[in-house]
């Protein structure tokens, strides 16, 4: 025994100190489930010909079984009991139709029974319980264990217990049977408290007793007591058992304890593949990639065969650590064993070419699976797609799922939902909302909050609220997005009391719940009650604040103009302040007119990301609004310098499931003529009622450094836009328009004058947030 700690134990091993012994207290109510089971047995008794009294049945649930059977007489053959099944629709044991023997021999009987718990039909199970009990087989303690582990593992633990009960004389083996099945329906406790009585009987723990305890102690990472039940095997010189040293090996690898692993590894005298797989399994999910490849590999060269949880960890490994040799050559290997085909391994390797970013293997794959490909392997393709950033052929890959009649589930809808969002594009939102409606998932909480995320990302907040209160629970994810979408798109108010509203029906908020209210509280200058959500974070809710907690409470101070208590927080953080964390104070700066204080953010934020051309560009416009405009040369001179580009801006829009896109000054469209008319004429418009509030409006076009030329701000790209939509879209219908970089002032305040005086809603995304436009005014208040 050589772990570093060397553990103790306090489980009575022997008889010192022994504990009452326990049962479970509600148990008897349980036990009325199998009541309702007499309905089975009414109903083979009467195809059986037996006058089934009440007393019978009075008589099987209180356990007195043997009396009413004495009183019974009937004739039994396999066509007999094979006809009940059918007609209570459960499937018969394949063969027992033509059973020739002995019906109630005891081996057939523990056949069936184990037959019916591995294939998960407990109907046919318990017509066979009913046939042990009317023919007098029960009170065996082979059939009787065969029961209890029948209904111990169809997860009816009372029925379990209640056959245990009965049994008159119980053995190791059942106790194994009763301890393994609460273990799977999550009775920890329980368990350990039938191992303890077990300690203090006459009825000793075996081998598989420790190995099934031990796995269990593993799967709800029961530290102390797994070590202790370590303790145990070492003194009762189990642990040479193969069996109880790959649990513990298991064990101690779902603990992340590796090292210990790792020990216990090189210790065993046998190691076989389990015990491989185990500590390649225990190093992945350690994130220790490499290690355990190299494990993998070791394996091999040891002479062991991978089996398919092996290969799948392997594959993943590949992936993560974008080993494409290694990922190319076990395909390779799998290919000529014949193993590509199965549906874990083959899913595994179009997970592993979607990390690599090798898209158009992973098709390949999928196709060559062919009708074994399951709604897993469709996931993982669309997820990789979405992950690679190609929404499109996500959607597309959606389509063909559909198509081929391939079942969607939760996963798949959700994910779809996403790529919607990401494109963003409402009508394929709308499109997959019908699906989901036909596929009878409205109801379920994970696709629900996707459609909320969808059509709020999509510029659509009515149906996203509308979604959201169709929700009879909301659980945590939808209020999160409720709170996210009245925040993107500038409701902070409402934003906030959704939030407050959710803490008050009892839901705990989440980091990100937190994210989002800050962010509005920010928005709409609630500095005070930012600070108080912020402080509630760490003390009521003990959530630790993260990097965009920090970068949005800088944004909360900057914004409000208290910049001077911004660079204090900064001061103060207990990380290190990233860019992220700066660029707000800097935006504050901008904003405030700081310009001593925007240079020193400046520098900070370019020493840690030296190609910020946003930096460069704020900088340039604040040295332009106090006229040094030897600076912004200076500013210009430093970013060719560096060969620093600032992205080229964009904007896109759907007109009927069509998405169009626009440049700055764009003349590639077949339209160009109108939208540059309309354009012309509502900006001639413009100048013409509102030429006196521009003019007193001073503040000079920001962000587009280089463009601060009256003619191009006229053709920036979501004015393009705007004037196709307002040419394409059905009148009074709202205009969705999308740009990759922040919306300019100029654009902003054109974009309120049209919203007036064609009286229609606008409602822009840049990269930043949603601007809605609506006679003349803006959600953000003219401050973004
Ligand atoms: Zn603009
Ligand atoms: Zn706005």
């Amino acid at each position: 025994m050589s772990l570093r700690n060397s553990p103790s134990c306090s489980f009575p091993c022997s008889v010192k100190d022994p504990p009452e012994p326990r049962r479970i207290k509600n148990f008897r109510i349980e036990h009325l489930r199998f009541k309702n089971d007499v309905k089975l047995l009414d109903k083979i008794t009467q195809r059986i010909s037996l006058s089934v009294s009440d007393s019978v049945i009075t008589h099987i649930a209180t356990g007195n079984e043997i009396d009413a059977i004495k009183n019974t007489d009937f004739e039994l053959s396999s066509g007999v009991i094979y006809d009940a099944c059918q007609e209570l629709g459960v499937n018969a044991m394949p063969g027992l139709l033509y059973w020739e023997g002995n019906l109630m021999d005891k081996k057939n009987i523990v056949d069936q029974l184990s037959y019916y718990s591995r294939e998960g039909n407990l109907g046919a199970g318990k017509i066979f319980h009913a046939l042990v009990i009317k023919t007098g087989v029960c009170g065996d303690k082979i059939v009787d264990t065969a029961l209890v582990n029948m209904y111990a593992k169809s997860g009816e633990i009372g029925s379990a217990m209640m056959v245990f009960d009965g049994m008159l004389s119980i053995d190791v083996a059942s106790y194994n049977c009763l301890i393994s099945g609460f273990l799977s329906s999550g009775m920890f406790e329980e368990a350990l408290g039938f191992f303890v009585e077990m300690g203090v009987g006459e009825i000793r723990p075996n081998q598989h007793t420790y190995s099934i305890l031990i796995s269990g102690c593993g799967s709800v990472l029961a530290i102390n007591e797994g070590i202790q039940l370590h303790a145990h095997v070492v003194k009762l010189q189990y642990v040479l058992n193969g069996v109880v040293a790959n649990s513990l090996l298991t064990m101690y690898c779902k603990f992340g304890m590796m090292e210990d692993a790792q020990i216990l590894f090189q210790s065993l005298h046998e190691k076989n593949v389990v015990s491989w797989t185990a500590i390649i399994s225990g190093l992945y999910h350690k994130k220790a990639f490499e290690k355990a490849l190299l494990q993998f590999y070791l394996m091999r060269q040891n002479g062991f065969e991978p089996n398919e949880h092996t290969l799948t960890l392997a594959l993943s490994c590949c992936g993560a650590v974008k080993q494409f040799g290694d990922g190319y050559a076990l395909h390779a290997q799998l290919l000529k064993n014949g193993m590509v085909s199965g549906v874990f391994v083959g899913t595994a390797i179009i997970d592993m070419y979607t990390e690599l970013g090798q898209m158009d293997n992973a098709v390949k794959q999928l196709q060559e699976m062919g009708t074994v490909a399951s709604v897993v392997s469709w996931n993982a393709l669309i997820a990789g797609f979405v992950h690679n950033d190609k929404t499109e052929a996500a959607l597309e890959a959606f389509c063909k799922m559909v198509f081929d009649n391939v079942p969607s589930n939760e996963y798949t809808l959700s994910i779809a939902l996403k790529a919607c969002s990401y494109l963003p594009s409402l009508s394929t939102s709308r499109q997959i909302h019908c699906w989901v409606i036909k596929a009878n998932f409205e109801r379920n909480l994970h696709v629900a909050s996707s459609l909320i995320e969808a059509y709020a990302k999509c510029g659509n907040l009515a149906d996203a609220e509308k979604v959201f209160y169709q929700i009879s629970m909301p659980d945590i994810v939808s209020w999160n997005c409720l709170v996210k979408a009245y925040s993107q798109h500038g409701y902070f108010r409402k934003a906030v009391s959704v939030f407050k509203k959710m803490v008050v029906e009892g839901i705990k908020p989440s980091s990100s719940t937190f994210l989002a209210v800050l962010s509005a509280c920010s928005h709409c200058g609630l500095v005070h009650e930012g600070k108080e959500f912020f402080k509630s974070m760490l003390m009521n809710n003990s959530i630790i604040p993260e990097e965009t907690h920090y970068s949005c409470m800088v944004d909360l101070f900057s914004r409000s103009g208290q910049l001077v208590d911004a660079l204090d927080f900064i001061k103060r953080l207990p990380i290190e302040p990233t860019a992220s964390i700066w660029r707000p104070l800097l935006a504050g700066c901008k904003s405030h007119g700081d310009l001593q204080l925007g240079e020193y953010v400046a520098n900070r934020i370019l020493e840690l990301e030296p190609n910020d051309a946003s930096v460069y560009v704020t900088l340039s416009n604040m040295y332009s609004e106090v006229g040094r405009l030897a600076d912004v040369v200076k500013q210009r001179e430093l970013m060719t310098l560096k060969d620093v580009k600032k992205e080229p801006g964009y904007s896109w829009m759907e007109v009927k499931s069509k998405t169009y896109k626009f440049f700055s000054g764009d003349k590639t469209h077949p339209q160009t003529p109108e939208v540059y008319d309309l354009l012309e004429k509502l900006m001639k418009d413009f100048e013409e009622t509102n030429h006196a509030s521009t003019s007193s409006n001073t503040s000079t076009p920001h962000t587009e450094l280089g463009q601060n030329h009256d003619r191009k701000l006229l053709y920036h790209s979501e004015k393009l836009a705007v004037c196709f939509g307002l040419l394409n879209l059905p009148a009074g219908s709202p205009i969705r328009i999308f740009k990759n970089i922040r919306v300019c002032s100029d654009c902003h305040t054109t974009m309120k004058h049209i919203s007036k005086i064609s009286e229609r809603d606008i409602i822009l995304r840049d990269n930043y947030r949603f601007h809605h436009f609506k006679r003349g005014c803006c959600s953000c208040g003219d401050f973004w």
